[in-house]
């Protein structure tokens, strides 16, 4: 089974036997030729399962991808979890959060990633790490932004 991101649908690169999205995915695709298409392909939408989703928001809160992912993220990774299936995703922050949960990604055009990472929040002045709820630097007061690193 692969649950597939709307990326796949846009590119019209669905291109598996046994599909399945959650309805937040398939709300994002409005253009009329995308429309058409998902119409053509085995696809079944189904709805993603609350105890999956917290998982799934705990996990992306280890990591740091929780600021990088939208609701509509959480709940495909959670059916993705739900299914034990490849997820199949451009989406780095994403696919960080399917691996952290031993789940199989496959990438669209971009190859998946190879190495977990996390996300930090560091000082642009000083390079401080910061906790993730803080918005300036308690040492220098600069920005402090989110930087990738690996794990
Ligand atoms: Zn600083």
């Amino acid at each position: 089974m692969y649950v597939i991101d709307s990326t796949a649908i846009f590119l019209r690169k669905a291109v598996y036997d046994k599909m399945v999205t959650i309805p937040e995915i398939v709300d994002e695709i409005k253009d009329e030729k995308s429309r058409f298409y998902m119409s053509l392909i085995n696809l079944k939408v189904e709805n993603s399962k609350k105890e999956f989703e917290i998982l799934v928001r705990e996990t992306a809160k280890r990591t740091g991808d929780i600021y990088k992912l939208s609701d509509a993220d959480i709940k495909l990774i959670a059916k993705a979890l739900e299914l034990k299936a490849t997820l199949v995703t451009d989406d780095y922050s994403i696919q960080n959060v399917a691996k952290s949960l031993g789940l199989k990604c496959e990438g669209i055009i971009q190859k998946g990633i190879t190495k977990s990472f996390k996300w930090l929040k560091i000082c642009r002045g000083c390079g401080k790490k910061v906790d993730n709820n803080i918005k300036a630097c308690p040492i220098c007061g600069s920005e402090v932004v989110l930087r990738r690193v690996k794990r």
